[in-house]
Parts: structure tokens; C-alpha cells; sequence
């Protein structure tokens, strides 16, 4: 089943932007903290410092308990002026900013972790100094930070496995490795200790839950590592390269032409093959473009010589780079031009994300108020189900069909005619494109509302109509969860 998540934005609250205030310093002190490694106690402290000190950006909480009973934590960093993400019970996060009287618009969504692996601490604390940079960036007035946060939510979990890393060890307590533990091909590789079954552990069963309850619209998962200086995208489990490869060479390629000769390689072949990992996990379950970042070598030292944010300077950068442009992750289509004659529907798109997609199709309905939707090629409207309540409609149909949809490549434009002479098409009607963020069968549906400056509708030889009336505040209309679960996986 497919569900929709319809939300109809027309909100005209007024929110007056805050500046940020400098305010106290942060509490462990940094010679401290550059050179010796976070311990659960010392990591809560700093934490909770954040949160006290900057409550505008910072929002921390707890996600669960290790096996052990310690808290994970939760940073979420952002400019929380349009309204906080969170509630420990993940009410009310809809990732939204307001970017005008009454205009509301989703925040882009960055989901990062770190600390799987107990005793590979720079990975830890390199989660660590990415929500150091942009917390005290903000604090200390840099502008670029302040823009970034304004329309971005870094969602940050510095420590999973708090028993194994107070103990060095890779393992949690029960002696799982807790990056083969998660429910995408568990135990299918030959790996070992990956736990009794898939989310065994309470550690991996929390992450999951955070991601599917709070953060499933992320547009970029990186889980922190050290081992090999290496970065790894999908898949562990096998050594194809994965369905958006298009997007990861892409970001492969400026990186080491611009940032960091950092090998950049599909998990399986640049490692080993692994399974069950929260890389895998996140982008065969959660569609989410990801990567495990690995440091280096270093394991099983409490500290180091080299000032850290020194050290990982260069793995700094990248990061900055993922995150700033975070936009880019996915597929983003503009229509260009839509034209109806006939019932037949020129439609010029362009893609302006770097992901590619695969099964766009544009979908029509007879007023912003309807219930029902017509397809190209069909002879009747698809029900919308559920209620009126934004929240609640929902559709069983299919889009994956073949037959309904288009393909947009990344950064490229297609023109396609599209038959929509079953449909009573006129210029009450409203016209809005439904795709998926990316290639791969999991990521996330989208609608979006095409443009009325663009749609010209040719009913009879009188001549263009003028453009279908539609919705001025309108930013989002309508955005679409699968059931994940029922989800094909791609190889
Ligand atoms: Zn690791």
C-alpha cells in the first residue's frame, strides 16, 4: 500500500526572525576536548551545555537506552524560529520554514550518526565537530552557518553504542557488532556476531525507529566510521553499483577534484562485503543517498597528539560540502512549460537535482479541493481515500506502474505528450507532478504543484485560456510515503 501524506500548507503566520545572540562558551574546555576522546559522561556534559546555552538552534534528547541503560542522544541543530522538529515523542516534525508572509517551505533534512563501532573514536567524534562547527558558527555570527540553519535540520547522534565505547570495544554488551545488525539482508554475508535477529539490539532498533518516525524525508544519511580512509556508498551487499550511481560518481568525482583525494567507492568492492549495515539499511529501506565516512586507521587510543579538528580537517570539508549542498541530492523538477491541446499535454521538465528519476508522472485535478486525480492514458479519476484532513488522504494506486510515468535524468530537461483526453480538463483544474526524489525503489514519493505561470490550456480554436487559477500560498501540496515495508529492495 501506498500512503499519501497530503499537506496543505495556508498558514499566514507572521514570524519575526531572531538574531543569533553570542553567548557562553562552550563548556568542556577545547584543549580538553581536541585531544582526548569523548567518554559517554563527558559527551552528555557537552551536550547539555549546548542545549542550555543555545535553545534557539539546539534541541537534545533522548532516543532510547543501550543495552546498558545509557541515553542515546539526539542533537537536532537548526534555526527552530518557524517552529521546533521535535517532541521526545516525534509529534509535530514537519521540517518546515517559513520564507514569506504565509509561505511555507520544507526545510532540507540531513540525518548523520556516529559511534556504531566503540572503539573507533575519531568516527565519533568526527559527528562531534560537525555539530561543533555549525552550533558555535551560529554562535560566533558567521553568516554563511546562520543562512544553512535557517533552512536546513542537522540531526545528529554523536554516540550509538555509549557501553562499547566506554569499554573500547567494537561490540555493544551483548557482543553484537551493531553495523550488521540492521533489517536490510541480515546476516546474508559472512560476517560475524550480527545479533540474534535484525534489530536485536536496542541501540539499532532506536536509530531505525528515529529514522522512520522522524527523519524518512532525509536527503542525505552518513554513519561515521574509522578503519580505512574511505568513503563508502551503497551497496555493502553486493558489487553492482547501486541504482543512483549517477548521483554518488557525481559526488565522487568533485570531491577528489576539488576537496580531498579521499577514495570515494561502492561499499562491497572498495571494503569487503558486508550486510545488515546502517548504510545499506538507509538507502535500500530509507531511500536516502548515503555514506559511511571512515577516518582512518586509528583505533583503540583514548586520544590524540594532533589537535582533532586539525586532524580531521580535510574530512571537515567534505562533510561541509555534503551538507551545504544537500539541495542537490535528489531529483528537483521544475516544469518548464505544460501545454494542453486536444486533451494531449506537452510537458517540458528539467531536472535540477543530481539525482536521477525514474517513474515521474503528472497527475491532474479538477480543483485544488478534489478528491480524485486523473492519470495520463486513463479513462477515470484515482479516489483519493481518508478524509479531507491534510493528513489523511491516501491512495492505493500504483504509480510504479509502467505506462503512467516519465524518467528525467539528473541535471538534464525531457519533453513528453501525455494523454489526458479521458480527463475534463479546464482552467479550474490543477496540474502537479508526482515523483520520486531518486532511482531507487524506496526513496520518497513527491507532488508538487506545477506552476501556474506555465500551463496554457487550448480548449477550441477560441484560442490559449488564461492560466488555471491555483493557489497563491501553496509551496507543498501533497507528499507521499510509501509503506516502506512492502517496499521492493533493488539490488
Ligand atoms: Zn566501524
Amino acid at each position: 500500500m501506498r500512503q499519501w501524506l497530503t499537506v496543505l500548507v495556508l498558514s499566514s503566520l507572521m514570524v519575526v526572525s531572531a538574531s543569533p545572540v553570542v553567548s557562553a562558551q562552550i563548556g568542556q574546555p577545547d584543549i580538553i576536548q581536541e585531544h582526548w576522546y569523548h567518554s559517554y559522561a563527558t559527551l552528555t556534559l557537552d551536550l547539555n551545555e549546548w542545549s542550555d546555552d543555545y535553545p534557539e538552534i539546539v534541541e537534545m534528547f533522548s532516543i532510547g537506552q543501550t543495552e546498558l541503560g545509557r541515553e542515546i542522544w539526539m542533537l537536532q541543530i537548526s534555526d527552530w524560529e518557524g517552529g521546533a522538529c521535535l517532541s521526545s515523542e516525534f509529534e509535530g516534525c514537519e521540517h518546515f520554514k517559513e520564507i514569506g508572509e504565509g509561505e511555507l517551505e520544507r526545510k532540507e533534512v540531513v540525518y548523520i550518526d556516529g559511534g556504531h563501532h566503540g572503539n573507533e573514536h575519531l568516527g565519533t567524534e568526527l559527528a562531534f565537530l560537525v555539530a561543533e562547527y555549525y552550533i558555535e558558527g551560529w554562535a560566533n555570527g558567521d553568516q554563511a552557518v546562520i543562512d544553512l540553519l535557517a533552512k536546513t535540520e542537522l540531526h545528529i547522534l554523536i554516540m550509538l553504542n555509549a557501553d562499547g565505547n566506554d569499554f573500547d570495544t567494537r561490540w555493544n554488551v551483548n557482543q553484537v557488532d551493531l553495523n550488521r545488525n540492521y533489517d536490510h539482508y541480515w546476516n546474508t554475508c559472512d560476517s560475524t556476531q550480527p545479533g540474534s535477529s535484525a534489530f536485536s539490539e536496542s541501540e539499532t532498533l532506536a536509530n531505525s525507529i528515529y529514522m522512520n518516525e522522524v527523519v524518512p524525508d532525509a536527503d542525505l544519511y552518513i554513519t561515521m566510521h574509522t578503519g580505512v580512509w574511505i568513503m563508502l556508498y551503497p551497496w555493502g551487499k553486493w558489487p553492482e553499483q547501486p541504482s543512483d550511481w549517477e548521483m554518488y560518481h557525481y559526488i565522487r568525482d568533485e570531491v577528489n577534484s576539488n576537496i580531498s583525494d579521499i577514495p570515494i567507492r561502492n561499499a562491497n568492492q572498495g571494503l569487503y562485503p558486508n550486510c545488515g549495515t546502517s548504510r545499506d539499511y538507509g538507502y535500500g529501506i530509507m531511500g536516502y543517498p548515503t555514506f559511511t565516512f571512515e577516518t582512518d586507521d586509528e583505533q583503540f587510543l583514548l586520544g590524540t597528539v594532533e589537535a582533532l579538528s586539525d586532524r580531521l580537517g580535510e574530512e571537515m570539508d567534505v562533510m561541509h560540502y555534503l551538507i551545504e549542498n544537500v539541495w542537490y541530492w535528489r531529483a528537483r523538477l521544475v516544469v518548464d512549460s505544460l501545454e494542453v491541446e486536444d486533451g494531449k499535454v506537452r510537458l517540458s521538465v528539467s531536472n535540477l537535482g543530481h539525482s536521477s528519476t525514474s517513474n515521474a508522472t503528472l497527475l491532474y485535478f479538477e480543483d485544488e479541493d478534489s478528491m480524485e486525480f486523473w492519470l495520463p492514458g486513463s479513462n477515470e479519476p484515482v479516489e483519493v481515500t481518508g478524509s479531507m484532513d491534510i493528513h489523511e488522504r491516501k491512495s492505493d494506486f500504483n504509480f510504479s506502474t509502467p505506462g503512467y510515468g516519465f524518467a528525467v535524468n539528473a541535471t538534464n530537461s525531457t519533453v513528453t505528450t501525455l494523454d489526458f483526453t479521458g480527463a475534463p480538463i479546464s482552467s479550474e483544474g490543477v496540474w502537479a507532478l508526482y515523483y520520486q526524489k531518486r532511482v531507487i525503489d524506496s526513496s520518497m514519493w513527491t507532488s508538487e504543484l506545477v506552476n501556474e505561470g506555465v500551463a496554457e490550456v487550448r480548449v477550441d480554436d477560441s484560442g490559449l485560456l488564461p492560466a488555471p487559477t491555483m493557489l497563491l500560498v501553496l509551496i507543498a501540496f501533497a507528499l507521499a510515503i510509501i509503506d516502506r515495508r512492502n517496499t521492493r529492495f533493488e539490488q
